[in-house]
This record gives structure tokens, sequence and C-alpha cells, in this order.
């Protein structure tokens, strides 16, 4: 990897001459198309090719967990190269409404961000060759910036995958196994994370890399390269509605221009696409929304093909879709993108400079305050997309409080973080903080309702005029010393940092209780869930003062030193509600039938949000795992009616009962429906009362079905914050509903979180959908011998972003199984 450039660092050296590039297939000894090309692969002709031509410069801008390298390459004429630092200045300027000279248009392609729609990358490696050997023309007022390969582990999965079982030559039948890939497939990444929902809240390595080169340079355009089923034809910008209210006239015209461009080579070629139907512009963590709320025109292109096509594949029209196809219309896209930007720089570069003109919208600041971690951790996320904010401490402060949802007056809390619209990225921090997006139509490719003030659980009011802020924020500076004359420490529960703090105090053996009921020790007042660490539980452990104070240190956890174990109020410490925590040895069910993605956030959840062990178990070989290995068995979303015969249903029971602690989420609830002992039957009472059948217009039924549906809205939840599945959280919490799915309270178990009278907060749910929500469970606990099944309904690991709903994970793993697993 030794001839990267770094971004701020030009060329120290060029081979002048543009002679002797190598043809794809000359560098790879195969025709494109003729072979899926492996990722480091991908990469060396990207070098090559950057260290023999002049107009390339290639640079890594990070790299995956699986250790693959992130690359992109800058492609222009070669005096734009020469002065390519200055090019992007003076771009970067327009952003900022400082004075700035005339400027090229820059078009990004990004390639393969699902790892098994595997033919743009193939068609990224033409489309650079091209631009280089025969549209120079184009390069002279165009900068071409091509990321290969957004996901390389998706992509190397799937490939590598293919490569194994294809026959040779290809097999087109679609029975052939060739084109039936094996779970998870490649479409995510290594954490199974869907890189394409995954823009705005940036969790991934892949994403927060990306964001850092994508700000460095904020294109006029960017396009998407996707892949969709065998039988559809291509599709184009324009895109479909809903559009966000933000995207301007200019935004949508200008897609339409390209897609016109697009539309004229597929004319000429006989090739079928459509436009305007499927793909909408509303939710922002796409690779086309994300974009076109910075300015650009953001587009996605979908190809026929996806993990299923293989090299070549027989679809329903009695056509062979070929992997040189798929990548020859992927080229062509491309090319003629890169065209109209060269076309109309000038257009671009003046309407893109008008975009940060003014945010225009109804709030012009959001102020927010509650948990230091959690407002710390919403900073870490505004600092990847360089959404600028600053602190107030005083003064009154009045709007529309999302707490209340409704109009309030009060003060400022110290430490309140303020965001406001007055910046650059304005229109991003209306996008991700205004309490309710409009909505110009419900039919919607994703989630209605994602408002940042929500998901963090940070009370928040929108003020509709300007917040004038800038002042200091004081959290207090963590610097906890060692009490040796005391008789331990004792620690709050707030927050995931609380969490991590823990995981990491029981993987260095330390013996950890946690209370139960509110207590104050030296007149401190310590709600329940709070950490005691004490030294009479901890008597052989060499070090123990310095060790627990080096971890807390470490975790920036405010340690209490505590003196005596007699509270000033509330139990004392050798009472029974201050227990002690047993280490959790955890299972987590993936494979068939198992959600990847909700595996995936389970496991990037235990590895790099807790920081605790977690041992994947496949369902292929579940009947054979002995369980009283493990104290939590999760099982993700799912559907599992053939995991769930006779024999492994009484397994699980058997678990539970012995005192085991079993987690069930979201579609995986369903398995356990009207099942002895499980406690679990779905609400439908809503239902029942409309059995009257309704004539409805065959054409309306898309829109008539609808009123079942819930498609991610934010919906308030009443929660029982005495049980410990609770622990932590204030009586409110703002779930995301994802689905319809509606269960009853438990009747012998505990209701923790709970929807009496359904209120949506934000986002959409179709009138039958929220009838049905009436008495509902959201979070529960049902007890089962000497253990205890719980049930998470709504899911609050939904792609890492829901930074409010983490805690309950840790709570249920953690704190509802106190009794342990007895080996009996
Ligand atoms: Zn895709």
């Amino acid at each position: 990897m030794k001839h990267f450039y770094t971004l701020s660092f030009l060329f120290s050296f060029f081979i002048a001459a543009s002679q002797n590039l190598p043809a794809p297939a000359e560098f790879l000894g195969y025709e494109l198309g003729s072979q899926f090309t492996r990722h480091s692969q991908v990469v060396d002709y990207f070098e090559e090719i950057s260290e023999k031509s002049a107009m390339v410069q290639l640079h890594q801008y990070g790299q995956t967990n699986e250790r693959r390298p992130l690359i992109y390459a800058t492609i222009s004429s070669e005096e734009n190269i020469q002065n390519i630092e200055k090019i992007r200045q003076n771009h970067l300027n327009n952003v900022s409404n400082t004075d700035s000279s005339t400027d090229k248009a820059i078009v990004w392609l990004s390639y393969n961000v699902h790892g098994n729609e595997a033919s743009s990358t193939e068609a990224a490696m033409k489309t650079l060759y091209t631009l280089i050997t025969q549209k120079q023309d184009w390069l002279k007022n165009t900068i071409v910036i091509i990321d290969p390969c957004i996901n390389p582990d998706g992509r190397d999965r799937y490939v590598n995958w293919y490569n194994q079982v294809k026959a040779a030559p290809y097999n087109v039948d679609p029975a052939a196994a060739e084109h039936h890939e094996p779970w998870p497939g490649g479409r995510p990444n290594h954490y199974l994370f869907d890189l394409n929902r995954d823009w705005a809240w940036a969790t991934q390595v892949e994403t927060q890399a990306r964001l850092k080169a994508y700000n460095a340079w904020m294109p006029h355009i960017h396009v998407d390269f996707h892949e969709q089923y065998i039988n559809d034809p291509y599709y184009f910008a324009p895109a479909a509605e809903p559009f966000h209210e933000i995207i301007t006239p200019f935004q949508r015209d200008f897609q339409t221009r390209i897609g016109k461009n697009n539309a004229k080579y597929f004319d000429q070629n006989g090739w079928l696409y459509f436009t305007g139907e499927r793909f909408d512009l509303l939710y922002p963590s796409y690779g086309d929304t994300y974009p076109t709320y910075m300015g650009a025109i953001g587009m996605t292109y979908e190809q026929a093909g996806h993990g299923m096509a293989g090299l070549g594949i027989q679809t329903n029209e009695a056509a062979i879709l070929t992997l040189k196809d798929r990548l020859e219309h992927h080229f062509t896209t491309g090319i003629s993108t890169v065209e109209v930007a060269s076309q109309n720089s000038d257009e671009l570069s003046a309407n893109f400079r008008k975009y940060f003109e003014t945010a225009d919208s109804r709030y012009k600041s959001y102020a927010l305050s509650g948990n230091a971690d959690r407002l710390q951790k919403l900073t870490e996320l505004l600092d990847r997309h360089e959404i600028t904010y600053s602190y107030k401490n005083s003064g009154k402060l009045s709007g529309y409080n999302y707490l209340q949802a409704g109009n309030q007056s009060g003060n400022f809390e110290k430490n309140t973080l303020v965001v406001s619209t007055n910046q650059p990225k304005g229109k991003m921090v209306k996008v991700l903080f205004e309490p309710q997006t409009k909505l110009t139509d419900s039919v919607t490719y994703d989630i209605t309702a994602w408002s940042l003030p929500y998901a963090y659980g940070l009370n928040t009011t929108a003020s509709t005029s300007t917040i004038q802020a800038g002042e200091n924020a004081n959290f207090g500076k963590i610097s906890n010393t060692v009490n040796p004359s005391g008789v331990g420490y004792l620690s709050k529960w707030n927050s995931m940092n609380d969490a991590a703090f823990l995981a990491a105090l029981l993987q260095q053996e330390i013996k950890v209780r946690f209370s139960e009921t509110t207590f104050s020790s030296q007149n401190e007042q310590f709600e329940p869930g709070s950490l005691v660490i004490l030294k009479s539980d901890n008597m052989n452990l060499p070090n123990f003062d310095e060790k627990v104070v080096s971890i807390a240190n470490e975790h920036k956890r405010k340690l209490t030193n505590a003196a005596t174990g007699f509270s000033t109020s509330g139990p004392d410490f050798g009472s029974s509600s201050i227990s002690i925590l047993n280490p959790q040895k955890v299972a987590l069910l993936k494979g068939d039938g198992v959600s990847s993605l909700n595996f995936g956030e389970i496991w990037y959840y235990f590895e790099q949000d807790l920081q605790y062990p977690v041992t994947p178990v496949d369902t292929d070989y579940f009947s054979s795992v002995d369980l009283d290995e493990f104290d939590v068995l999760i099982m993700p979303s799912g559907r599992y009616r053939s995991l769930l015969n006779e024999s492994n249903l009484e397994k699980i029971s058997s678990f539970v009962k012995k005192g085991g602690n079993l987690i069930v989420l979201e579609d995986a609830i369903a398995a356990f429906e009207g099942k002895e002992g499980f406690g679990i039957t779905k609400n439908e009472q809503a239902k029942k009362d409309s059995t009257k059948v309704e004539l409805i217009p065959y054409a309306q039924r898309e829109r008539e079905s609808i009123k079942d549906m819930i498609t991610g809205s934010i919906i308030r939840t009443k929660i029982d914050n005495t049980h410990p599945l609770a622990f932590g959280y204030p009586d409110t919490y703002f779930s995301l509903k994802l689905t319809s799915d509606s269960y009853s309270f438990l009747k012998n178990g505990n209701n923790v979180g709970v929807i009496q009278q359904p209120e949506v907060v934000s986002g959409f749910a179709g009138s039958n959908a929220i009838k049905n929500l009436k008495n509902s469970l959201v979070f529960g606990e049902q007890p089962m011998g000497r253990g205890s099944i719980i049930y998470l309904v709504d899911n609050p690991l939904f792609r890492a972003f829901w930074e409010n709903g983490k805690l309950f994970f840790a709570n249920a793993v953690f704190f509802t199984n106190k009794t342990g697993y007895s080996y009996n």
C-alpha cells in the first residue's frame, strides 16, 4: 500500500506519460465480466493506474473491520491534479459562503455499498480507464472521485463464496447453487450492518472514514450504485415521492436532466429502465439522501442482478442476464453522469453555493440538556458531520418541548447543548433534529422518524429564534483516588458508559453489587441500578482499590468513596436489596432463520458498545449445544418455526426454568406466542372490532394497505422504572416502533414498557395500526421457574443509532437475572 497519498499530501513524483496504461483486462488477465474480481485485485489495478497516470491520485481513507483498505481515486486533467488541493479549497469555500472563484464540477461515484451487488465495482475499473483514455476533454472542468468499493468486506464475502461454488462454465439455471448465497449473504459489512442505512448515524468504521473524505470534498453530484432483483429493469433518477421538503427545485430538476441523458444511451442500446416509481428521498441515512441534504445531486442507480445473479442467470423474460451486461449498464450511467456534470459545471456550481446560503427553517436553534454521557455521544456524531454547536448555561428558554410534545417555557440548564441551523450544515441540522419530518407521501422505503433528541433521550426545546450561545460547558473533571480506609466505592447508573464500566469490572473478576432501591450514603442519593463495589466482596483480589480506580478513570466514571456500609437512608450494603451481580455468559443465536441485521446489531453492541464477550451459536447445531454453560440466551428477531421443534422448545424452557435468562426480540416473539408458560399473546382487539369488509378499488390497494402499517415512527412509552429492566430511565421513553406487531400485557409477568393510549410523537403510523397499539407491551419480563424471559417487542438497538435504547439491553443482560443459572 505504499503508493497512496494522504489527503493533504500532494504528489511528489509523477510518471509524466499516460501511455502504457493497462486496460482492466490486460492487468487482470481476463475480460471484465468474465470473473468477479477480488477486492485486493481492484485495489492493485487502481494503484497501477495511479502510478502510471498523472491524471489519477489514489487515497486510502480508512480500513475495514477485516483490515481491507478503503480507497478513492481523484481523477481529472493533469493540470487540475497538479492544483487539486487549491481546487478543493476553492470549492469548499462555497459551502461556508466565503467568496470563491470559478469552480470545477465534482462528481463522486460510489460503488458496491451492498457487497453482493457486485457488478458495480467491475464497472468502476472500466469507468476509471475510460475517463482517462477517452474522455479527457470532460476532465478539464470536472473532478471525478471514484470509490470503487464502499464495502470491501461484504464484497469479498460474496465474491469468495461465488468463486468456491460456481460451475465451470457458469450455470444459468436459477436452481444452481451458485445463485443461492448462504446466510448472511454479502450485502452487509462485517458487523452485518447495511451501510446504505448508516450515512447519518455513522456507527460503522466504513462510514466514519468515508464521511471524513466526503466532507473534505462535498461533491456536486453523488451516485450510489446498487443492484436489485434479476427481473427488474434498470432504475435511475428522478427519484420517487416522498421527497424531503428541503430538497430544492434545482436538485429535483437536475436529477431529471441526468436521468434523461442516461435514458438517451439506454434507448440507443435498447435497454429498459424505469424512473420515479420506487426509490424515495426521505430517510437521511442513504447514499442518495445524505449527499442531497449536503447540497449535492444525490442519486441511486439500480441494475438488475444482486447476489442471485452470478456470472449469468436465466430471467423470467427468457433472457440471460450476464455480469457483462450488468457492468456495462453501470458503466454507461456513470459516464453519462460525468458528461452532464461537465456540460453544466457553472450551473452546478452556482446552485450548490445557493444551497448553503439559507437554511430557511421554522426552528432556528435546538437546545438539548440531560445526561452528560449522551450529550457527549451526540456531539461525537455532530463532529462526524462537521456540524457546529455551542453551550449555554442560563437564561430563559421557550419553544417546542419534545417531552411535552407542545410549547413550553423555562430556563436553560447548565451545559445545555445548542445546535443552530445558522451554519453551513444548517439544512442537515433541520433534517436530523426537527420534531416531525414533513411527509408528502406516506408510502416510503424506510422509517419516517429519526429525530435525534428522541434517539438520544435528551430534554430538548426547538426555538423559532436563534439562541445566542457560545459559553463554556463544564462537565466536571473525573479524577478518582484510592480510598484504602473505606469499605468500597459507589457509582451511578445512567448511561451506556456506566454499563461499559460494569462490563470492564466483571471482566477483571471484580465482584459488584447493584441496588434495587434508592439509598443514600453519606447524604448522597443513589438511584436503583447504582453499583456498589465492596472491599469485603473482593478480599482475595490483589490491588482491589487501584484496579477499581483505574478502570473508573479509564471509563471516565465518577466514584464515590464509601466510608461505611451504613446508609443515611434506604438499605445498608448488606441488605438483600443490594445484591451481587453475576458475570453473565451470553449465547447469541445466528444463522438460518435469524435476522442477520438484528444479529449484527446485537453482536456489534456486545463487542463495540459494551465490550463484553458474547458467544454466537448457529441455529444449525443449536440442538447439540449444552445450554447449561450459559446464563443468557438471546434470540434476535427472526423466524424460528423450524428451529423450535418440540425438543428445542423443551430445551429452552428447561434452560429458563433452571434460572436462565432468555431475551427475545421483535419477530422472534411470535415463535413463543400462545406457547405454555411463555405468557405472550397477540393484541388483536382493534382488528376484532373492525370485521366489516370494505370495497376498495384495486388501484387504491397500496394506499389502503398503509392504514395497517407502521414504518418506523416514534411512540411515547410508559416505563416502570422500579423494575431492573428499566433502571437508569425516567418514567417516559420514546420508542422507535418499526412494525405494527402488537402484543397484550403479560398477565403474570412484569409490564415494564407499555403503550396505553397510543401517541405517535413523530413519523407515520397507519390509523388501524395505531388503534391496535392500545394497551400493548413494549418491554416486559415473564418469570418462568427460577429464570425469566425478557420480551423486547421494539428493538432498542436498531441500526445502533437509537442511543437511548441501549441501556435497556444492558439491564436485560445483567440486572434481570439475579438468581443466576443453577446447575442441577
Ligand atoms: Zn443495494
